[in-house]
Order: structure tokens, then sequence, then C-alpha cells
């Protein structure tokens, strides 16, 4: 391991009471970002959270790595609650982006949530501990060029966060809808289409479901079946009935 410039292995009261300081400024700035379920996040407050957390945990070495780092919502991050992105090569290695998911957080009602081997409260708390593990991406990839969930990686998301595990428990789209209708991928579903219902199998659950019908005219087989043939359908979720 080469010679890091922060603090690590952190005490859990240290790391418990730097999340907190960080907490606090960022609910004092933005109204919306501090209620429950949190409705809207300002740039600013990313840009913050993100200065904090390098400043208390890395001793500035984001910043002095990065030459630029932007910190953005995306509602269509639908299969998980943050992304560290990055460039490979040249002198944009030293950009990249962290992008959160608002399609997560601002679903999230009250806790405890489970993320990272850690169990917290609020949906506030969610979402930070979310962008701490995306920190970890960018600290790893800082140092050694890439990033993924190696003991490595481990070892900064412990160190300097807490972080047992690299998973999380929040709600997705589509565990959601199996527990509010029973629809799972692969479940047998019927919908209206041009005035009479058709069946076919989910294959994808997000915001709305994607629906496999059989039909002789359809573009999409499985490759060792072509005689199989079937159309694809985006259906609201709302217009979905099982089929047993
Ligand atoms: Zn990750």
């Amino acid at each position: 391991m080469p010679n890091f410039s922060f603090p690590t292995p952190n005490s859990p009261s240290v790391i418990a009471s730097k999340r907190q300081t960080i907490l606090r400024t960022l609910l004092e700035m933005d109204p919306g970002f501090a209620k429950t379920p949190v409705k809207s996040i300002y740039r600013a407050t990313l840009q913050k959270m993100y200065d904090l957390y390098d400043d208390l945990f890395f001793n500035g070495t984001l910043h002095r790595y990065y030459i630029r780092m932007d910190v953005t919502m995306s509602s269509r991050l639908l299969k998980s609650a943050g992304k560290f992105l990055h460039y490979q090569t040249g002198l944009r290695a030293r950009t990249a982006e962290i992008r959160m998911s608002s399609d997560f957080l601002f679903r999230l009602g009250e806790g405890p949530f489970e993320l990272n081997g850690l169990r917290v409260a609020t949906p506030q708390l969610a979402f930070m501990i979310v962008f701490e593990h995306e920190l970890c991406h960018a600290i790893e990839n800082a140092f050694y060029g890439n990033t993924g969930h190696s003991d490595r990686f481990m070892y900064f998301a412990y160190g300097v966060f807490g972080h047992t595990k690299s998973t999380h428990d929040l709600p997705t789209r589509s565990s959601e809808t199996t527990e509010k209708t029973g629809i799972t991928v692969g479940s047998m579903v019927s919908f209206p289409y041009e005035g009479r219902m058709i069946a076919g199998t989910v294959s994808y659950l997000g915001k709305t479901a994607r629906v496999m019908v059989p039909s002789p005219n359809g573009t999409y087989y499985e490759r060792d079946n072509p005689n199989h043939r079937y159309m694809k359908y985006q259906v609201p979720i709302s217009l979905l009935t099982l089929v047993n």
C-alpha cells in the first residue's frame, strides 16, 4: 500500500462525528434535502458534500488529484443508487463524475436502511453512505488508475468509512412493484392493447415493464430457438394483470 495522505483506519466514533458534521451542514443549506422523503437537492449541496468529505476524510486528496469532479443527480440511474464514472487515459483521466440516483433517493421514506454493512435511520444518511461508496471508487482510482470491488477497495471502504460490504437493501423499482403487485421478471401478465387483452412474459421491470409477447411476426427471438418469435411492449405497471 502506498503512503496515504489521510488517516485510516478511522474509529467508529470519529467516522460518526465527521458524518454528522457533514449532515448538519447539508440540512442547514438545503430545505428540499431536509424533507422526508427528500424533495429536491441543490447542485451546490452536492458540491458541498464532495468538498466536506474530501476535507474531513481525505485531507483534500481528491481535490489535489481530480482537476474536475462533477457530482450530479440522475433520474435515469435505476439499477444502482450511485455510480462513479471516469476516463481511462490521458489528461482527462483526472476528470470524473459521481452520479447519484434521484430515483432511489426521492422514493425513500423513513428507515432504517441497510447499506454497505451499516444501518442508518434516514434517507439523507442513506444517500451519504451511497456517496461514500462512490468516493472510495474515486480515491482508489486516484491511487491505482482503476477501481472495482476487490479487497483493495474494501480496505478504503472499511478503513475510511467503516463499510463492511458493498451492497444495500434500498428498494428498487422492481422490488417495489413485486411487493405491490406480485409481478416479477418472468411473470406471465396480460394488458390492454388496441382494444383487446394480450398476454406475455415480463422481461424487465423499471418505471415501466417490458413484456415479450409471442407473435409469428415478432422481431425478437432466442438465439437457440429462432422459431419462437416475440414482439416487445413497453407497458405502464398500472396496466398489468398477473396471469396465473
Ligand atoms: Zn461500487
